[in-house]
């Protein structure tokens, strides 16, 4: 056993941070993790559940009036905000405690306060000084702001999630994730929502045919999307917040929702101290099985970098456990992760866009499908679903498959199975369909589009 006081010392317990703590300790190690805000992190807390929770009360909305094509006559609906955010927190608490068990389970030493580093064996949190053998940053991102005039009036999404009331307007500013997910809540909650984004078409990164499919679904459904759109400065006016445009345009809203990125929280960790090399944006700079430039100091999840997404952040601690006290050094593996963004409708992706399948492997072989599902054939909403699969020409390799509309994430989660398996279209084939399904529609598709 090392003099050290830990074998390893956590310091961040989101969702990276929490799996390797587990995982390093039911190895046997001796593990103690410091958390200064929340347990469970950005996911648990201001992320991905309560994020999911506002979506799912979103989208009754729609919900109340497709009912009609049923036979069903619900009344005039109400929504009650404050509801929505007492049951919404007491969720998350209930989760807060069950990261506290599945820590004090593992035997995991819990140390609430924000931690520093001494030099390369010791963490100070709070004035106590604690030794280990290794650290691993799991400390996570925070939102960023661009900076301009009157930024200070903007919130981030950590706000959104316990606004006092619900604004009658607001002006989502970004065109990632968080800002289309915000538009669908706020939109469908009742809010009149303006998105505004820099370039010529939203979500860059995704598939061309999946951006221009949700700005039609988003724009159908009312959301004021524009695009070419730069704030220039925010003021406050005698009706609410005004973002005035680069073209002179003013925007009236009650909140301005920031979604322009997030961070790594690396600051005043006493990294640069001790000569852990970070790369412009601030985040720990890893080899390929997470080590930094300081050999016993390890990084995972947001505050590297890599692919911002939580299952990622799990994959990485999991695999530095095993490196660390499995005996079997593994390296995360960022190849075809799938993802789904919870916009309404919702987007779900794995592996290439078109154009990254074109410019890796020149010539493919793409197959679209566009249909409106068969829920809305009685309810009469104008919603298509768009379906998409990319495949390689030589080896027939289905190498991206990209969706939009309902169960978008459930559905290309199994799909993600067969493409990191490197499945073939021709598999995809004689794969026989579950009818009357949407998905059944990704084993169907016979004829590439020209
Ligand atoms: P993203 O990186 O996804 O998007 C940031 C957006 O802000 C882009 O549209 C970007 O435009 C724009 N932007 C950046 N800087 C400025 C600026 N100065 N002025 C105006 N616009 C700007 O970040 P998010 O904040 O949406 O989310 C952070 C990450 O969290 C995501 O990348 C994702 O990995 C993760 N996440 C995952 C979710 C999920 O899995 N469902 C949900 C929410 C978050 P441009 O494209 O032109 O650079």
């Amino acid at each position: 056993m090392s003099g050290y006081d830990f074998d390893l010392f956590v310091i961040g317990a989101g969702s990276g941070g929490v799996r390797a703590s587990r995982m390093c300790a039911g190895h046997g190690a001796r593990v103690a993790v410091a958390e200064e805000r929340y347990l469970g992190g950005t996911c648990v807390n201001v992320g991905c559940i309560p994020k999911k929770l506002f979506v799912y009360a979103a989208h009754f909305s729609e919900d109340f009036e497709d009912a009609a094509g049923y036979g069903w006559s619900v009344g005039e609906p109400a929504f009650d905000w404050q509801a929505l955010l007492a049951n919404k927190d007491r969720e998350i608490e209930r989760l807060n405690g069950i990261y506290a068990r599945l820590l004090d389970g593992a035997g995991v030493k819990r140390i609430e306060g924000r931690a520093r580093l001494v030099d390369e064996h010791r963490v100070d949190v709070g004035g106590q000084v604690y030794s280990a053998e290794n650290v691993l940053l799991a400390a996570g991102g925070w939102p960023h702001f661009p900076d301009i005039p009157g930024i200070e009036h903007a919130i981030s999404s950590n706000e959104a999630f316990h606004l006092d009331r619900l604004p009658e307007r607001a002006i989502i500013v970004g065109g990632g994730y968080i800002a289309v997910e915000f538009a669908g809540i706020f939109h469908g909650l009742g809010v009149r929502t303006t998105q505004l984004y820099r370039g010529s078409l939203f979500l860059r990164g995704f598939d061309d045919d999946v951006r221009e499919t949700l700005a039609d679904e988003m724009r159908k459904r009312g959301i004021d999307l524009r695009f070419e759109a730069r704030v220039e400065r925010i003021e406050r006016g005698p009706d609410g917040l005004v973002a005035i445009l680069a073209d002179g345009e003013a925007l009236e809203a009650d909140r301005i929702l920031y979604a322009t990125g997030r961070r790594p929280l690396t600051a005043d960790l006493g990294l640069e101290e001790v000569g852990v090399e970070l790369d412009a944006s601030g985040a720990v700079v890893v080899d390929e099985y997470s080590r930094s430039s300081v050999p016993h100091i390890w990084a995972i999840g947001d505050v590297t970098d890599r692919i911002q997404l939580t299952p990622v952040a799990i994959h990485e601690g999991m695999a530095l456990a095993e490196t660390l006290f499995g005996g079997r050094p593994t390296r995360p593996d960022h190849i075809d992760v799938a993802s789904a963004v919870f916009s309404q409708p919702p987007i779900g992706s794995v592996g290439l866009t078109e154009a990254q399948a074109r410019e890796r492997y020149g010539e493919v072989e793409i197959y679209r499908s566009r249909f409106r599902p068969l829920k809305h054939t009685l309810t009469g909403r104008d919603e298509q679903t768009l379906m998409k699969l990319i495949v390689e020409r030589g080896g027939g390799r289905v190498v991206g498959a990209h969706m939009v509309g309902p169960d978008a994430g459930e559905i290309i989660q199994g799909i993600a199975i067969a493409v990191k398996m490197g499945a073939t279209k021709e598999q995809f084939d004689r794969t026989i369909g579950i009818h009357p399904t949407a998905a059944e529609e990704f084993v169907t598709m016979r004829e590439p589009v020209s």
